[in-house]
């Protein structure tokens, strides 16, 4: 049971920002893809979910083929994301937010009538239950009924992760989920995304912070300007001198 991503490629113009990468991602597995800026992280992401059109390659989940697929249609596979950058509507309530994790291709405005509907009564119920477990574990109960708007962006991100764990996901893709995060927020993440994994999520994290990766991950894949520099066990990327000068020379990390 895996994603499998074979040299895939992607090009915006006549600008190659992924050039034939491939990976494999298992479930329970945690892979961690690290890189500078710019050098096709949200781009492999974007590949895999359907959100660019990729110019070469082959990308399948559990063995089936889904180059030709819509997104929704990915995420009904069981894929989900996390966004770099997450954006809600400032006026939905944290539990709103998380409970349209439950609803990935549902436009806005339909959250609010199938909610309504008798018919969706006992999902309902299992949805809202899911919701407060998934707050609890992430600790943002105490921000439930808190207007997105108002959250400090440490909670936004994490926010963004319970909305993607929402719906019970194989395969989790998380892009840079601990950035801005305080020391103890990141450990939490940490945790959260290690017990993913221990349910049998496969977890593809892109993250900056190499003492984070080295607890979480056993295996890295390293980009750089869209293509991959090296892939190995963690331990021996950091010690690797062509990691050490391409990611601590041109992110100044
Ligand atoms: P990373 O996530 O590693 O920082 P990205 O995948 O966001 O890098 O970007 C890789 C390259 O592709 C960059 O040069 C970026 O400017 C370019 N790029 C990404 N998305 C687009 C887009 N939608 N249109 C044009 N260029 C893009
Ligand atoms: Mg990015």
């Amino acid at each position: 049971m895996s994603v499998d991503v074979h040299e895939v490629s992607v090009a915006f113009g006549g600008v190659t920002a992924l050039n034939k990468v491939s990976l494999q991602l298992e479930r329970g597995r945690i892979l961690a893809v690290i890189g500078p800026n710019g050098s096709g992280k949200s781009t492999l992401f974007n590949s895999i979910t359907g959100m660019v059109a990729a110019a070469g390659g082959k990308i399948a989940v559990d063995g089936v083929s889904i180059d030709n697929m819509a997104p929704n249609r990915r995420i009904a596979l069981g894929l989900a994301r996390t966004f770099q950058t997450p954006r809600f509507d400032p006026h939905i309530t944290v539990e709103e937010a998380v409970l349209c994790g439950f609803y990935p291709v549902a436009k806005p405005g339909m959250l609010s009538s199938l909610l309504r509907s008798p018919g969706v009564a006992r999902e309902e119920k299992t949805f809202s239950d899911r919701c407060s477990e998934i707050l609890r574990e992430l600790r943002l109960t105490k921000y439930r009924a808190t207007k997105m708007g108002e959250l400090p962006m440490g909670q936004v991100r994490l926010v963004e992760v319970a909305r993607a764990v929402a719906n019970n996901p194989k395969y989790i893709l998380l892009d840079e989920p601990a950035a801005g995060l305080a020391r103890d927020e990141q450990a939490m993440l940490s945790v959260e995304v290690r017990r993913l994994a221990e349910t049998g999520v496969g977890v593809l994290l892109v993250e900056h912070n190499f003492n984070l990766i080295r607890e979480l991950a056993e295996h890295v894949i390293v980009l750089n300007r869209g293509a991959m520099l090296m892939s190995g066990r963690a331990e021996d990327i950091a010690r690797d001198k062509a990691f050490i000068d391409v990611y601590l020379g041109s992110s100044g990390r």
